[in-house]
């Protein structure tokens, strides 16, 4: 059910430390102790022809991303090998570019399908706009969930990419779920959006049900659109993780890139409702150590019992 205006407004000016007890509490009635680690692989990088604010690896802009073809099937599946060592239940393959040509398509999926069978990890990937027939290939092969941000209410896109609108994204979501595939899809943080902006990127996964939302921190990067944009404040990023975790009490809410950049204070985002993040580092930018995340996480799982007793 859609919540009501007052409602929405009253969520935009609660106190932060209310707003947080409400998160931390809905996150535990619905989810448990829950906390799901994923690792994502670039597995093609660069030169992409679309122009997203924030992105090193748009040919829009001028950064020192590698550019390289699609990897190897051996590459990948060192890689998710690695992921699954470190305690990821799902690994996802990550290409730059608006979409796959269908030969691309195919690539993919012998791909999938060797890890699959080689690795057994849960395979996810994020390709960019697709259609349901190369998706139904993918299936075919073991994908089991699809990611494909949104990145920002659908009202402040425009100011996010010129070169294909949320439309297209969002008919890529539908289209993932129509066959039965499972769905990641969230935004990120600080490119130039309000909180209102914000809480209905929130309703508008909510009215998609998808089953993951990742949350990225933006990390301005040199050479992009928003090299110089002011990081958002952890006041900012904390109330926007609650009001995530109120609007869709049941869905994974995964940190994804950017949390290093709050330095000792990233496990506040799991006081706030998140559940779920990344591990192993991102597509341009390194993570921390795994052991340090893992450790963590035990903390924070530590805690939660406390709470929940
Ligand atoms: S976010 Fe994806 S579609 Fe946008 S520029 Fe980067 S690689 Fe291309």
């Amino acid at each position: 059910m859609t919540p009501s205006n007052n409602t929405l407004s009253k969520l935009l000016e609660m106190p932060l430390d209310q707003l947080m007890a409400r998160a931390l509490k809905t996150k535990l009635r619905h989810r448990k102790d829950q906390f799901s680690l994923c690792t994502i692989m670039n597995v093609k990088s660069g030169n992409c022809t679309e122009d997203c604010s924030f992105c090193a690896q748009s040919a829009h802009h001028s950064t020192n991303a590698t550019i390289y073809p699609i990897q190897s099937v051996n590459e990948v599946l060192k890689q998710a090998e690695q992921a699954a060592q470190n305690g990821a239940t799902r690994f996802s393959l990550v290409a730059s570019g608006r979409g796959p040509s269908p030969a691309e398509v195919e690539t993919y999926a012998l791909r999938i399908q060797a890890i699959r069978e080689r690795i057994g990890i849960s395979v996810c990937a994020s390709l960019g706009i697709m259609d349901s027939k190369s998706l139904l290939m993918l299936k075919q092969a073991g994908l089991s969930r699809y990611h494909h941000n949104l990145e920002s209410s659908p009202d402040y896109f425009s100011q996010v990419c010129t070169t294909h609108t949320i439309f297209e994204r969002i008919e890529t979501i539908k289209a993932a779920k129509r066959i039965g595939i499972e769905t990641c899809v969230g935004g990120i943080i600080g490119l130039g959006e309000d909180m209102r902006q914000r809480l209905n990127l929130a309703l508008t996964l909510q009215k998609l049900s998808v089953n993951s939302v990742p949350i990225n921190i933006l990390v301005p990067l040199p050479g992009t659109r928003l090299a110089n944009a002011l990081p958002p404040s952890i006041h900012e990023i904390l109330r926007t993780i609650a009001i995530f975790r109120l609007l869709l009490p049941r869905q994974a809410i995964r940190i994804a890139g950017g949390r290093e950049t709050l330095k000792d204070l990233q496990g506040l985002l799991f006081m706030a409702g998140a559940d779920a993040m990344l591990i192993g580092g991102y597509l341009t930018v390194r993570g921390r150590p795994v052991h340090e995340d893992l450790q963590m996480v035990e903390r924070i799982k530590g805690i939660w019992q406390q709470c929940s007793s």
